[in-house]
Formats: structure tokens, sequence, C-alpha cells
């Protein structure tokens, strides 16, 4: 059977979830040029697709392909070498140990990156926002698939390393790889790596190409001593820091934390879509920042507890959805989470902040990522227009058909997919 780009076909399953909100029993998926035509009960739809080729997925439910707003391909093969830390900073130095910036070669980047991609699709994820250091390899080794990726170029800016900043934009923003695949997004790194005007330098660039941005925000508490100071764990004190020698006396010194820095240089108002990676550590007011602007926030719940985030309290992603905030859940790296299921953090979530309705939690990983990307009414979702991006995952007959056993079901389960289409391809 061909299943490729430009025919047609129809996928039916015992099952298909649309959206957080609807299951279709005994359902049917019509998929033509990569597009998704039609969505509805089988018998309907074969009768109005009539000789179109029907594959018949028994015992299974048809998923929209999940989506990872936040992840660091490169890093996939740090699985499992790097034990929990006792604080971020001691972590960057094994990651640095491990995986040397300057002795890492293309292939073993590419390498990473292929097998990141390859397990995301195992565990039914279709689209990856994917920060990467070494853009150019990375980008190359996924411009033809297997998975849709938005690219964000990781951009470093501080001190005496800010005269760099323009062959650094210019590297993140470079579009050649750009496909069906592949897009491009910019990602300034973090408070404690990109000085304030080179913040806003690169939010105007994103703006004026148009280009998704993503940054690691709050991430960890000592940003707002590092900001107002440059002191501290994350400044005079850390081994990196001092090791680099980047601080100067030029860096601009900001009082009110990492979220009002942010919205002080352009970020939170920024005219393209922008994601948040961690937001560990909002006050009450950055809160109220964040929801009277478009960010979204992507909260990483193992990676939160692999580096001891919750010893200093729960994270606040339903206060923050409560306020009106679109909140995703993603994985970040394998360097800091034992593997790229984005159900397995959904079922974590479901664990340690009970309790959760499993209609929000799915949100979380289709459409709320879908949107905070820029991807809405593309992909998130099964509804006419969308990319035919599809999963097929295991569905026991014991599983009454509606939407909240069925999600009950896949978040505690956290099963592989048996078979994944994206872009109406086979990708698995
Ligand atoms: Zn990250």
């Amino acid at each position: 059977m061909s299943r490729g780009l430009g025919t047609e076909f129809i996928t039916s399953a015992r099952a298909v979830v649309a959206d957080p909100q609807t299951l279709i029993a005994d359902g049917a998926v019509v998929v033509g040029d990569g597009q998704i035509l039609a969505v509805g009960p089988r018998q309907p739809i074969k009768r109005r697709f009539a000789g179109v080729v029907e594959q018949v997925l028994e015992g299974q439910v048809l998923l929209p392909g999940l989506v990872n707003a936040h992840t660091h391909l490169e890093l996939s093969d740090l699985a499992g070498r790097i034990p929990a830390p006792s604080h971020f900073t001691e972590w960057v130095l094994e990651l640095g140990a491990l995986s040397p910036a300057s002795g890492r070669t293309d292939e073993a980047i590419a390498a990473a990156v292929t097998a990141g991609a390859g397990q995301s699709i195992r565990y039914g994820v279709t689209t990856i926002g994917d920060v990467s250091r070494h853009c150019a390899a990375s980008r190359r080794a996924l411009r033809d698939g297997p998975v849709r990726v938005v690219s964000f170029g990781e951009i470093m800016a501080l001190g005496r390393s800010r005269n760099r900043l323009e062959a650094r934009l210019a590297g993140a923003s470079e579009w050649g790889d750009e496909s069906d695949f592949l897009s491009i997004g910019l990602s300034p790194h973090a408070p404690y790596s990109v000085e304030g005007p080179a913040l806003q330098q690169i939010v105007r660039a994103a703006e004026a190409r148009h280009l998704p941005l993503t940054m690691h925000l709050a991430e960890l508490l000592e940003e707002r001593e590092f900001l107002a100071t440059l002191g501290g764990r994350l400044g005079g004190d850390w081994e990196v820091m001092r090791r680099l020698n980047l601080l100067d006396a030029d860096i601009p010194r900001f009082a009110d934390g990492p979220v009002a820095w942010a919205e002080h240089y352009g970020l939170l108002g920024a005219q393209v879509p922008v994601v948040l990676a961690h937001l560990n550590y909002p006050s009450a007011d950055d809160i109220d920042r964040l929801a009277r602007c478009r960010a979204a926030v992507a909260f990483c719940p193992r990676t939160h507890h692999y580096f001891g985030h919750d010893r200093q309290g729960r994270h606040r992603w339903r206060e923050m959805l409560a306020s009106g905030i679109n909140v995703c859940l993603a994985t970040d790296s394998l360097a800091s989470n034992p593997d790229l299921s984005l159900l397995g953090e959904a079922q974590f979530v479901q664990r340690e902040y009970p309790p959760a309705d499993p209609r929000e939690l799915f949100s979380m990983l289709t459409i709320r990522p879908a949107r905070a990307l820029g991807l809405a009414r593309h992909i998130g979702a099964l509804a006419p227009g969308y990319r035919a991006d599809l999963v097929a995952m295991p569905l026991p007959a014991e599983v009454s058909l509606s939407i909240i056993p069925v999600l009950e079901y896949l978040i505690a389960q956290a099963p592989s997919a048996e078979q994944v289409w994206i872009n109406g391809g086979a990708a698995l």
C-alpha cells in the first residue's frame, strides 16, 4: 500500500482522538497530499471517499502527533551519562566534560540528533522545538525528516563575547536548510549568557524575519542575583564563568528578576511566537506579567525533578494556566531526562500533581505546544486542513470508548507508537 505524499488513503481505528475533547469511536481519518481531508465515523467516511484505499488499525487509537516544544536533540547521546547533580552549575561542568563544544564533530552531532529524532517518533512525537548550538550540523541532519522540527539556533552574547553577536545571529538565522520538515527560529540562550541589549537585538531580528523565539527563563533561582549584580553562583562564583572571563562593566544590571528583564528587553512583547522554557521560579508579579503577553511556557516536569527544583517548591504550571498563560509539557534533553516520551511527562505530572484532568494534560502535549510554536491550525489536532501528522497507539479492548478513559489509559501506560505518519508519509 502506498502511503506517501500525493496519495489519498483512509486510516481507520477503534477510536480516533481528534483533539483533547473529542473521541470518535470506530473513526477514520482521510489523508491526501500530506493533509487531513476529513475526520469522522468510519462508515460515512467510507461512503464519501468510496474507492480510496483503507488501512484498518485493529485494537489501536489514532491521535494527532504529539508536539515537544523544548528539547535539545544534539544532546541525545548523553542519556544516563550525568548523575543527578546537586546544582545546575555542576551539571554544566559535567556536560562540558562529556560534550566539549569545540571537540564534537558534525558527524557526532548528526548521529545524536538522528537518534533523538528517532526516539521521539517511537514515542509518538511528530513535531519538535529543537534548540541547537550546532545548528548548521543539526539542520543538515534534520532537513529531510524524519520529524517536523522548528530548529532554534542558540545564541549567546554576554560581556566580552558581545562582538560575536552579529556572526552568531547570522549563523542561527541561516535558512538554507528550510524544508517541508524544517523551519527555523532563534534561541537567545539564557539571562546569564545573553545580555539585555543583545536580547533586544535578537528579538528585533526575529521580528524582521517572522522567526519564532525561545529562551530558557527563570529556570534557576540565581538568575535574579546574576542580573542584579553579576555575582553569585551563576556569576563571579561560577568556575565556568571565571574560565570564560566574559563579565565586564558594560553588562547592564537589572534588579527585578528575569521575567521583568525579558519584558524590558522586548522578549515578552515580541510580535512572533515565543516559548519560555522552564519558568521554575516565577514571582506572583511574573505570572501577572506573563498573563499580559502571548508568550508560552514549556514546563519540563522530569527535568524539573532531576535538577531538584521541586525541593524549592512545586512548579506553578497550574496557576499559570488558570491565569490564561499557554503552558505546555516538554522533555528538555536526554542529558537531564531518561527519555523523550511526552506521555511520560504527562504520567509524571499525573502522579506528582494530582488530580490532573487528562484532557488538560493532553492539550499540553498537542494543541498548546502547537500554538506555542506558531503552528496552531497546522498541527496538534486531527481536523480538515491540518497537516497529516498521525500516531497509532495500542488500545486494549477493556478501555471504554470515551475521551477520558482513553486519555487516562494513554497517560498511565505511555505506550510506544505502533505507526506514525508525518505530512502523510510513514515515519515509523
Ligand atoms: Zn533546555
